[in-house]
Formats: C-alpha cells, structure tokens, sequence
C-alpha cells in the first residue's frame, strides 16, 4: 500500500493533529487547518465537502460590496473539492463508518495531510489519505494528492473533482449567504478546464485553471475531464494529483489577455512537470521562513507547539504587494469581520512582520499611503484636517464599519465606531515609527512615512478643541475600551494624538537640520509650514490627562464616577464571567472594560510612565476589565510582567496563545484572531524573553518562567540579523549583518556590506555587538521575581 500519510507528517512539535471527526466543531478545525501564502488563504475543508463544511478561499485585497452594506473579502470558488464512490457508496466521513481518522497540520513544511480508514455499509473497508499544499513559491498554485487503497475487494470508482463553484459569503444576520463573483468563461484546455471570474463590482478579475492525473503503478494518466470511472483491485493504490492555479488579477483588457497566456505556460509547465522538484521549492520556502521566524523554547512542549501555531498563522497571510492589501482581523482564513482591516494589523501584528519580514510590515504601511486620498476625504468630509483613517478599511480605503446590524431579536443596534473611534489614526503613526526604529528604512520613510505623519498630526491638530481653561480635549469619541461611547477625553485617544504632535514636531526638526532637501520637498507638497508644526507642540504640551494621586489614570471623564462592579466569577481561564445583574448595554454605566485601554496605552508608550504608575493602573483595570476582545488578554500578560504580576502574566499569555486552538472566544470559524496571534509573539518576545526596541535602542532583559530553560529566536534590528538564545541570567546575541534588499529568510546568501556594530542594552548597560561574534552577556545579582510558577 503506498503512504503519504507518515511520509509528510513531522517531528511531534510541528503539528496540530485531529483526532477522529466531530461535526460539532468542523468549521473550527478548517479555520485552524487552513493553508495560504499571503496572496491566497483557503479554509482546511475535507475534500469530500461533507454536510455542514464551510469552504472559503480568499485572496488578499479582493473586496467585493455588491449588494452588501459594506465591503466583504470574497470567498472565491473552492479548488478542495474531490468526491469518490466506491461501488457506489460515497467516501466520506459522515457518509462511511470511520476506523480511524487522523489530519495533521504540517506546520513545518505549509501542508496538511490526512489518513481516514472507511467501513462501508458492508463492512469493506478502504485506507484514504490525503496531502495539500498552496505553494509559498509559486503563489499562484494549489496542490492536492489523494492515495486511496480498498482494503478488502476489488472496486469500482466514481471520481469527481473540479473546482466548487457553489460557495458563498456566509453573510451577516440582516443579509444572509451571497455570491460575489460570476463566472464570465469556462473554456477546456489541455486536460484542464480554465474559467475566468469576474468579482460583482469588477474590481478584480480571476482566472482559475485546474486539472488532474492519476497514476496506478507507474502508469500516469491525465484525466480529460473531472469525472472518471476506475476499476481497482484490492489492496491496489491510486495516486490523484490535483493542480489548481488562481491567478487574481485587476480589470483592465490588456493585462487580463497577458496574463492568460501566460499563466497558460506556467500552469501546464506545474501540470506536467516533475512534482517532486516543485514541491521542494515550497518546503524550502517554508524552512527559509522559519529560519528566521521560529521561536524555540526549549522546556515545555504544549506551548512550543501552541506558539508555532501562532506564528504559522502569521505566516500564512504574509503578503507583499506594494500595498495593495493589509492584513485583515481574520486574517485569510474567515470571513469574521468581513475581511476589515482594523487596528489589529498596524499595533498588534506589525511587530512581528517588522522584526520578521520586514518587507511585509513594509506593505501594510503602504497600504494606508496608497489611501491617503480616501483618508483625506474622510477627514474633511467630518470638518478635519489632514488624514483621518477608517475605523475598518477593505479595498478602497474607504470608511467599511457598518453603522448599524440587527441583534437575533431584531433589534437594530447603532455602531458607533464607524464614528467615533479615532484613535486608529494615530495607531497608524506609531506603526510607523515602529517600523522606521525596527529597520532604518529611510527610503520608506523619505516616500511616504514622513508625510503621512505630517498628515495625521494635521488631523489631530484640527481634531483637538480648546477648551475655557486652556486645554486642549478631544471630545466624543470611542477608546479601545467600546463598552463606552461618546466619551469626552479618552486618555488613550488623547496620550496617542499627543505623541503624534510631538513626534511630527521631532521629525520636522530633524528633516530642517539634517535632510533639508527632502524636507523642503515636503513642505511645498503639503504646503506645511513653520508655524503649523509649532502649533503641533503647543498643543501637545496641552493635553488633558487625569491622573490620580495614586497614579491611577481616568480612563476618560467622568470614568471615576461610573458605578463600580466587583467582579466575583471567573471562568476556568481565570477570565471574569459575565456579571449578574447588568446588562450589557448599561455597561457603558459601569466602570466594566471590554479590552486593556489605559493598560493599552502604558504598553505602548512603556517608556514614559513610570514603575508606580503602572502598578497603580494595572491592578486597578485588572479588577475591571472583563477581556471581551481578543486583544486584551495577550495586552494584560505583558503589563503584569511590568509590574511583577508574574504568574497573572503567565495565566493571560496562556489564554492568549490557546485563542485559536481551544476556541475560547467562541468564534474561530469566523477566522483566527489576528491580534490574538502578533499579541501572543509580543508576549514571548517582548515580555518573556524582554526584547524590545525603545527609541531605536534595542533593549534586553529577560523573565521568562522557570519551566523554559531558554528562548531561542533572531529578529531584524537595523539591517542586521540578530540571533538570540536567553535565559534569566544569561543572555548569548549575535549579529549577522545583512544586504540592503532585506530579504529575510535568505540569510545565508547575505553579503556583508554593513559592517557597523550594533548597539544594544543587555541587563540595564549598553554594549556593542561586532559583527558575527557571539557576545554573552551575564546578569549581575538576581532577577528578582523569577519563576514563581
Ligand atoms: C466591534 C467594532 C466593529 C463593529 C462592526 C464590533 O463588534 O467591536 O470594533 O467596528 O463590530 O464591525
Ligand atoms: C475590538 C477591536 C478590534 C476588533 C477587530 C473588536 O471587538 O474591540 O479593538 O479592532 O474587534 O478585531
């Protein structure tokens, strides 16, 4: 019998494995199973489309808002799609009694492979197994082999295959399920059939082309359609090969015929060609990528794995495509959130892909530059300056929040984030910084990061009102908080809007003496002027803040004063329950938090408050915060190591990184949680192994919990590669410098162009890293809270 199955499944601590079928949660399992390259994702269906299975391929940037309310990332026609009978009798796992059934997520090498063994209603049984991949080097190719051998007696086959064209959005409540593309052509090639798909609103169109062969023995036959009959003997195996491309593609004529011809050639090159060397090509792609984005933890073996699975799905929407897509908060694998691009991707996953991929975080921030327009128009359309950027972004730019949805009792419900909540536009500022303090590329900042800060510190600037004393306020907003709405002075809002002035105000002065070229260039652009960016610091030394004697800061006025809920359930999670007695849309009553918020705000801005501050405010948000959001726990675990809250710290970290693979928050099918997944990598490398970039140092100081004897990971910091291995009292880093064009993952083809050292702050002192050296840097005394669990 010939096998797949063990041929491509792992070392244990690369997989995520299922055990048996369970209907119940199948739309789960296809989230967390799902495969992508960042220009396609695809849900992990079986490929015999059981009853109940929810396909869903998506590519990045592809919205479509026919018909819709707002825009929606189109679930495209499904290329896993292969259906057998047996004499008859449909293989399938709810069709057939199963003696086994086993799926692997190959995290290691992108691929997902299978074994079912069947009993039909006879009692003969048959081994399936499965393997898929979508290539992480030729993007635009889907890949499926299905070995089947009958175990008992000989067989007739029934083969079906081709792509599934009855997919659909699964819609909202008020819409219901909805197509968004049609199918313009279907034309046959070569042992192939080809179809062009045109999205509703002809925004994009997609040609799909597919084909397969099988082979028995050696005998390897192209099937001329997607059905065929088989006769197999007992015990004998077939092997189907399934090759699907999906090229996307915008509307115009001429790039469209182009393309087909060309991506005529490549497809029957992949269909005809050796398997073998092209799935090599993707494996590798795939360890370069862990070469450079895995974290070993060497110690515990559930969260190693757990981690990976994080990462993985961090891997898998990686895109590059000069800023034609972002990241949604579901990431390619759901359609929770309609595919909207929220705050998730700049302040949660952007560290990751900065220190990782750093083309990718590249792309994101472009990807607001090329919407500058849009942002513009927003900003003046509400009576602002400069750019204000929408709460959620799709395709165009465009403000996507819906401003209403009915609740399952009809109630309408009024969303007022699509109004209010405005502190993603300086999410996005920080973003930048982020991403120039993690790389040094002037390049991007000199074409868009400068201007887009200028951009967004005139929005603030308009944004802000003084009030009779002098102050300045922002009023009537929505904070990361969205219990509370319509507040006056969020001190995230306001804390962020300030640091945006007085950034922009840094950057302009430094432009004026250090690059004045570039600087007047900007200015005739933007017609900005002295004056203007003076005002900016005036404002920012304006701002209201409230702060308690006891350091505690008001989330937003009038927060002191709201009704105080003592929260007495917990979950197993150690999460609080729902409290008795209120109801969720009083919260906004109560001092009740939905996600960190002013803990949001000391993580963020972590070097300006200080050590009491953030006690004072974690413990007191900690008894009020009820992680409603998947982007508060992982928030929570970081500042409670900040303030030695350690085994807190650990409990949050731990529901974090199980968001997706214990679907706590109840919801996976609609796609992993994006912020979830960059919150859990800040966690470990951030928190634990205490590396983080403050004002373009890097800082090291590890507390990692006493079961871990030590992380292992490297991370780009300024054209340098830098390899890391830490304990609490013991740190090992060193540097490979690498070539400008910073294509990670490519280490070992790096020249070494920059020799320059890198400076570095290991256990409270400043050093020098020399290139290719391993520096080993001891910590003197004791870390005071480690390990306690
Ligand atoms: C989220 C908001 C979002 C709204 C509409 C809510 O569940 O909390 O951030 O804007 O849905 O998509
Ligand atoms: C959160 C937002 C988040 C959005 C998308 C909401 O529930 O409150 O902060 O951006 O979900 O993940």
């Amino acid at each position: 019998m010939l096998e797949i199955f063990s041929k491509y499944t792992p070392n244990d601590l690369w997989c995520i494995k299922e055990d048996g079928f369970d209907k119940e949660i199948q739309d789960i399992r296809e989230t967390q199973f799902s495969l992508g390259n960042g220009l396609l994702g695809t849900r992990g269906v079986l490929e015999e489309m059981p009853q109940g299975a929810t396909p869903g391929t998506y590519a990045a940037g592809v919205f479509d808002r026919f018909t819709s309310q707002v825009s929606e990332l189109v679930n495209l026609p499904n290329p896993f799609n292969f259906k057998i009978t047996a004499n008859g009798q449909k293989l399938g796992v709810v069709a057939m009694d199963i003696l086994e059934h086993k799926r692997i997520l190959n995290m290691q090498d992108g691929l997902v492979v299978r074994r079912t063994v069947y009993s039909d209603s006879k009692k003969r049984r048959y081994d399936y197994q499965s393997m898929r991949f979508m290539s992480m080097h030729d993007k635009n190719f889907l890949i499926m082999q299905i070995v089947l051998t009958p175990l008992d007696q000989d067989v007739k086959l029934e083969v079906q295959t081709g792509i599934d064209m009855g997919v659909y959005n699964a819609g909202v409540l008020t819409e219901g399920r909805k197509k968004h593309f049609i199918l313009r052509k279907f034309e046959t090639e070569k042992d192939a059939n080809c179809r062009v798909i045109d999205t509703l609103e002809k925004t994009n169109r997609i040609i799909y082309r597919n084909g397969f062969y099988y082979k028995i023995g050696n005998k390897k036959t192209y099937a001329q359609d997607n059905f065929v009959h088989l006769k197999l003997k007992k015990k004998q195996s077939i092997t189907f090969t399934v090759v699907c491309q999906i090229s996307v593609m915008g509307q115009g004529e001429s790039e469209f015929k182009k393309n087909k011809k060309r991506s005529q050639v490549e497809f029957q090159k992949v269909y005809r060609g050796h398997f073998e060397s092209f799935f090599k090509k993707h494996i590798q792609r795939w360890r370069d990528l862990w070469k450079v984005a895995d974290i070993v933890i060497e110690g515990t073996s559930d969260i190693q794995k757990n981690l990976r699975f994080n990462i993985y799905h961090m891997l898998i929407c990686a895109h590059e495509d000069q800023g034609a897509s972002s990241v949604g908060a579901r990431t390619l694998s759901g359609e929770g959130y309609r595919g909207h691009i929220f705050w998730d991707a700049e302040i949660f996953l952007l560290p990751f892909y900065a220190y990782i991929l750093p083309e990718v975080a590249k792309n994101m921030l472009v990807y607001r530059y090329r919407r500058m327009d849009q942002a513009k128009a927003i900003a003046h359309e509400k009576g602002y300056q400069g750019v204000m950027f929408p709460w959620e972004s799709a395709g165009t730019g465009e403000e996507e929040t819906p401003s209403w949805a009915k609740n399952l009792d009809g109630e309408i419900i009024a969303i007022k984030t699509n109004d209010l909540e405005h502190h993603i536009t300086a999410d996005i500022a920080y973003a930048i910084v982020q991403y120039y303090q993690i790389t040094d590329d002037n390049d991007f900042m000199r074409d868009c990061g400068y201007e887009m800060i200028f951009e967004i510190s005139r929005f603030w600037a308009s944004r802000v009102k003084k009030n009779r004393k002098g102050i300045y306020e922002i009023r009537n907003v929505v904070g990361p908080d969205e219990f509370h709405e319509h507040v006056n002075n969020n001190v995230f809002t306001n804390v962020l809007a300030m640091w945006c002035l007085r950034t922009a105000y840094k950057y302009y002065y430094d432009l004026k003496k250090n690059h004045r070229t570039l600087l007047n260039k900007l200015v005739k652009t933007m017609s900005l002027t002295e004056k203007e960016v003076k005002h900016w610091k005036y404002i920012s030394s304006r701002i209201n803040i409230k702060i308690r004697k006891d350091k505690v800061i008001e989330e937003f006025d009038g927060y002191f004063q709201k009704r105080k809920i003592n929260l007495i359930a917990f979950d197993e999670n150690n999460i609080p329950s729902l409290p008795d007695g209120v109801k969720v849309r009083d919260y906004n009553k109560t001092q009740l938090v939905k996600q960190a918020d002013v803990l949001m705000l000391l993580y963020l801005l972590s070097d300006i408050f200080n050590q009491k501050t953030k006690e004072s405010n974690f413990w007191y948000y900690y008894n009020r915060t009820l992680h409603r959001s998947s982007l508060s726990v992982s928030i929570h675990a970081l500042m409670a190591l900040e303030v030695g809250a350690i085994s807190q710290a650990y409990q949050f970290f731990n529901v974090a990184l199980r968001a997706d693979i214990s679907n706590l928050h109840g919801n996976s099918a609609g796609g992993a949680h994006a912020a979830s997944l960059g919150g859990v990598w800040q966690d470990v490398i951030h928190g634990f192994a205490g590396v983080r970039g403050f004002n373009g140092i890097l800082r090291v100081n590890p507390k990692i919990p006493k079961t871990w004897r030590k992380i292992k990971f490297s991370l780009c910091w300024k054209k340098n590669i830098l390899s890391f291995e830490v304990k609490n009292n013991e740190a090992r880093i060193r540097s490979y410098p690498i070539s400008s064009k910073m294509n990670f993952g490519k280490t070992s083809k790096c020249e070494s162009k920059n020799k320059k050292k890198v400076k570095i702050r290991v256990f409270g002192k400043n050093h020098l890293l020399s290139p290719g050296k391993e520096h080993i840097f001891r910590r003197k005394g004791k870390l005071v809270e480690a390990g306690y669990y």
